[in-house]
């Protein structure tokens, strides 16, 4: 049997990637018949572009800048956010902690002084915490003060990954939250809108063709194009074979894999009890969405990109709109959106029915649907292993897993391979860096 120097499993951007920089000597097999796992646009209702909930292209990186403009030379667009949070029957535009105006008087003051005496606690005759926070929740309360948390860094979080705050560790605010400044929770407070503030402030989407356009363009410059509609089903590291569906085995020297890794762990052959043990330790929550095609012009409040909804009386943490973005995702006279549901929706997914009316309903509540809306189709979808939870187990199993499939000599790497939070820009990146990895030690 002849050996492939790189076998990488999963056209996502990821493994894309990965076999753009290596640019010869892998193979790399997909069981989609298209590249771009989650990373798709789907052509609903005879002319509705839905991507797998929203992706917008956020580039900080330069190579990958350079990477994705050449790719896509002339096609992208740039969009300024706007994105809003609805509490207490208003708006407000994101980031929460910078734009507290415009809501209940009561509401303001609990922030700004919650910040204050997080910041403070001496000014206040409070006493300052003895210890370091010791887990995600602690962290938020000090970085943001009870108001912020209490209204929206709590109860949006907690709906989005569908665990308490206590349950996840503390290290996820320092990789992941940045520090609001004073001023900013201050003039947001009083109304200079700061709208533009954090990272994601612009993103890039594809003129045509939705965010597939990224992922085709990248498979279409691979000098060995990916094999799809070729699932992995069996890998046995030791002989160094992998067998795929319909029984032809593969021999490969290096793999890199990207499929979730709980999954690859699945189909590997001898695999210690102490790595299986790691394995059953991770957690993650799966997002339900549904996409959602509507006939109607819409209010003013059905045109903003895409909405958080802290309150628990919303099914759905978020609700974006694809065509909000770009017209073109929806044809004349419609609007398009994507509505997501994470933790609490386990017994409504047993009545697809009520689900729809209640989501339905809800989006009617917040002014997104009007009563004349005409509803084209509602498509229910899932996103298994949407997000990693970051609780005290996830260090240290995932560092034994990875660990030890590197000494195994594969790379499992990306959102889900590498079981982390990242997003497309990320993927690319680490794609690159398991190509760099595999030339520097052949
Ligand atoms: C709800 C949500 C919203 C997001 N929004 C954004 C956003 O706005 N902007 C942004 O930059 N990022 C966003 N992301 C992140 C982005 O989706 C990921 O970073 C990216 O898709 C990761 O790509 P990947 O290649 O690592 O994984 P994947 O895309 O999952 O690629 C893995 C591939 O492996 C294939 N595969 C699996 N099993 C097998 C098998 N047995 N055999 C063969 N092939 C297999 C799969 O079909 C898939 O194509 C979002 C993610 C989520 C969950």
């Amino acid at each position: 049997m002849h050996e492939h120097p790189v076998f990488i499993i999963g056209a996502g951007l990821t493994g894309l990637s990965c076999a753009y920089h290596l640019g010869q000597d892998y193979v790399l097999v997909e069981q989609e018949k298209e590249p771009g796992g989650i990373v798709r646009t789907r052509v609903r209702h005879g002319g509705f572009l839905c991507d797998g909930t929203g992706h917008w292209l956020h580039l900080r990186n330069a190579a990958m800048k350079e990477l994705v403009n050449q790719l896509l030379a002339g096609r992208l667009v740039e969009h300024e956010r706007k994105a809003v949070i609805h509490l207490c029957g208003a708006f407000t535009p994101y980031p929460f902690q910078a734009n507290t105006y415009g809501l209940p008087r009561e509401v303001v003051m609990e922030c700004l002084l919650g910040l204050l005496q997080a910041r403070h606690p001496g000014d206040f005759g409070l006493a300052a915490p003895p210890t370091a926070p010791r887990n995600f929740r602690e962290c938020v309360e000090r970085l943001f003060g009870a108001g912020i948390c209490k209204y929206f860094m709590v109860p949006y979080n907690e709906k989005l990954m569908g665990v308490k705050l206590e349950e996840i560790s503390a290290s996820y605010a320092d990789r992941f939250i940045p520090q609001p400044s004073l001023e900013d929770v201050v003039k947001g407070a009083l109304g200079f809108s700061r709208e533009s503030l954090g990272y994601n402030a612009r993103f890039l989407y594809p003129r045509d063709g939705g965010i597939s356009a990224l992922p085709r363009a990248l498979a279409a410059s691979l000098k060995t194009p990916p094999r799809f509609n070729t699932r992995v089903t069996h890998v046995d590291l030791s002989a160094r074979t992998a067998t795929l569906a319909g029984g032809e085995a593969v021999r490969f020297r290096r793999l890199v894999n990207t499929m979730a890794l709980p999954r690859f762990i699945a189909t590997l052959a001898d695999v210690p009890e102490e790595i299986r043990a790691a394995t059953a330790k991770l957690r993650a929550a799966t997002v339900h969405y549904f996409d959602i095609g509507v006939r109607g012009q819409g209010e003013a409040d059905s045109r903003h990109h895409w909405i958080y909804f802290p309150e628990p009386e919303f099914i759905f943490y978020r609700v974006g709109s694809y065509s909000a973005v770009h017209a073109a995702a929806a044809p004349a006279g419609c609007r398009s959106y994507y509505v997501e549901m994470s933790g609490g929706v386990e017994d409504w997914l047993k009545r697809p029915e009520a689900l729809k009316q209640r989501v339905l309903a809800d989006m009617k509540k917040a002014h997104v649907l009007s009563a004349s809306d005409e509803i084209l189709f509602m498509e229910l979808c899932d996103i298994p292993y949407a997000y990693v939870v970051f609780d005290e187990n996830y260090e240290p199993c995932r560092s034994r897993i990875l660990d030890w499939l590197a000494h195994q000599g594969v790379t499992s790497g990306g959102r889900w391979g590498g079981w982390n939070y990242g997003g497309m820009e990320d993927a690319l990146l680490e794609g690159q860096a398991a190509a760099q990895a595999i030339q520097t030690s052949p």
